[in-house]
């Protein structure tokens, strides 16, 4: 018979447990101290190690002679209690024994001692799922425990805790598990259970567990079965139906490129093929996620570990885009997993979120190249000449602002921040100048300045000006533009108002 990796291996000893040592060394001196409290909250996302780094305490509290903080296994004690009928280390699962009547009865055999070590164990799971009644009637026991009684409730969500309860237990925080743990985890199982494996497929295995021991464990398990003891990065994909990366590759390249027709194709093909609508999302956050760490980290594959090949395309692709479109990127996929549940249709809400972001970033990054045209601009047109240049008081002499880099990068903050509306007011033709620290924006139309002079709109402006360039206001006035004065006008200025014209 098959056993799960993750029943096979889980540890039976404080140091067989992963990447919680700053849990386990203080039970273990707890232990050492003879200073064992009388109840403890055990938090932490599913898969942590809650509930096994219990059953080790309640085990290790009884034991006779403790090896290293742990239970030896082999005294009577320890005997009695690996049996899972034993009457001392008792598992309650709170979701389906949340009512007052069931706690009650709890407080009625918390009376009677332990039969074979020194310590009733009472270890709660999900205990947030108690009613307000039960929680009321375990507060009562936990404020009068019995000497011999050891209470560890474990939650997932600790928000929901009563501060009565929490004020009465000792609490530990288990976190997230990390790649690197994880990935040794893996390894050592693998070996042990003479399991061949590539290197990048542990990675992969590693990362689809989120941080999560018993998750990552279930996907190895997947991918056990799958593969025959063998276990290829292309075989961890297929055992989760994740998407090769090669085809996320050329997705996220129409993505960036904006290239909706190529993008709405390809999203049908992979979805026809029968890959689950939010896996893709996921797989797509993912992959820009991956980008972003390529784009910003110079060690990336010791973060990454990918096959050489694909860590090429990921090179290429990140360097002819902006850290800004992969972030917007990777956020628009990320918040998807939230959409999925409200909706009946989550294929529409993929590709509405997609061909949003297509047009996101072709606007995103027309308006990069304005800036950039802008600061190119820069040294052979300065057009305010001898007037204002003096006057421009200058916090750092090393980096001058100048008038069209600060509207240009107000145009891409307001961008940022969709202001739309702003940057349609502020479109092409607005002048704009920099005197003592002051922008000046000159609107020629008297509709779209009294607009811009809102007091909000000219708080956003000046709010975002602040971000760029600290000191810098901007102002708007009302300037008419300057006609060519009509042939007549000009006649009239030169001779005077009797000048008659037929
Ligand atoms: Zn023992």
């Amino acid at each position: 018979m098959y056993l799960a990796l993750y029943r096979k291996y889980r540890p039976t000893t404080f140091d067989g447990v992963i990447g919680q040592e700053h849990i386990t060394t203080s039970l273990k001196n707890q232990i050492k101290n003879n200073a064992i409290s009388h109840a403890y909250l055990f938090c932490g996302t599913r898969g942590t190690g809650k509930t096994s780094v219990a059953k080790i305490f309640a085990k290790s509290i009884n034991c006779e002679n403790p090896v290293n903080g742990s239970a030896c296994g082999k005294c009577a004690t320890c005997q009695a209690l690996n049996d899972p009928s034993n009457l001392d280390i008792l598992e309650i699962d709170a979701a389906s024994n949340n009512r007052v009547d069931e706690i009650r009865e709890l407080r009625e055999k918390v009376k009677y001692p332990p039969v074979n070590g020194k310590y009733k164990v009472y270890i709660i799971d999900e205990v947030h799922m108690l009613t307000d009644s039960a929680f009321n009637a375990l507060l009562k026991t936990l404020e009068e425990p019995p000497k011999h009684v050891v209470f560890i409730l474990a939650t997932t969500e600790v928000q929901k805790l009563p501060a009565t309860i929490l004020s009465r237990c000792l609490r530990f925080d288990f976190k997230l598990v990390g790649i690197g743990d994880l990935e040794k985890h893996l390894k050592y199982i693998f070996n042990d259970s003479n399991i061949k494996y590539e290197d990048s497929a542990v990675s992969l295995i590693a990362r689809l567990g989120e941080g999560s021991v018993r998750d990552t464990l279930s996907v190895a398990d997947m991918c056990v079965a799958y593969t025959n003891k063998n276990i290829t990065y292309d075989a961890v994909l297929n055992a989760v139906g994740a998407i090769d990366k090669t085809v996320l590759g050329t997705l996220a390249g129409h993505i960036l490129k904006g290239d909706v027709h190529n993008l709405l194709n390809q999203l049908n093909i992979i979805i026809e093929k029968g890959k689950n609508i939010s896996q893709i999302a996921k797989d797509l956050a993912n992959y820009f996620r991956d980008l972003a760490v390529v784009k910003t980290c110079e060690n990336f594959n010791e973060i990454l570990k990918y096959p050489e090949t694909f860590v090429e395309t990921l090179k290429i692709q990140a360097n002819n885009v902006s850290i800004d479109i992969i972030l917007k990127a990777l956020k628009t996929f990320s918040a998807l997993d939230n959409e999925f549940r409200l909706t009946t249709n989550p294929r529409i809400v993929l590709e509405v979120a997609s061909l949003n972001l297509c047009d996101e970033i072709k606007n995103f990054v027309s308006l990069e190249n304005r800036v950039e045209a802008l600061e190119q601009k820069k040294p052979q047109t300065i057009n305010v000449g001898a007037v204002s240049q003096p006057e421009v008081i200058i916090k750092n002499p090393t980096i001058q602002p100048d008038e069209k880099t600060l509207f240009g990068k107000l145009l891409v903050s307001l961008r940022k921040k969709n202001e739309v509306m702003l940057i349609a007011l502020l479109g092409e033709n607005t002048n704009f100048v920099l005197n003592n620290n002051v922008l000046t924006l000159h609107s020629s139309n008297e509709q779209e300045f009294k607009t811009l002079t809102k007091p909000d709109n000219l708080k956003i402006l000046n709010d975002t000006m602040n971000e760029i360039e600290n000191g810098v206001k901007v102002s708007v006035e009302f300037k008419e533009e300057k006609k060519q004065p009509s042939i007549e006008e000009m006649l009239k200025e030169k001779f005077g108002n009797d000048l008659k014209i037929d």
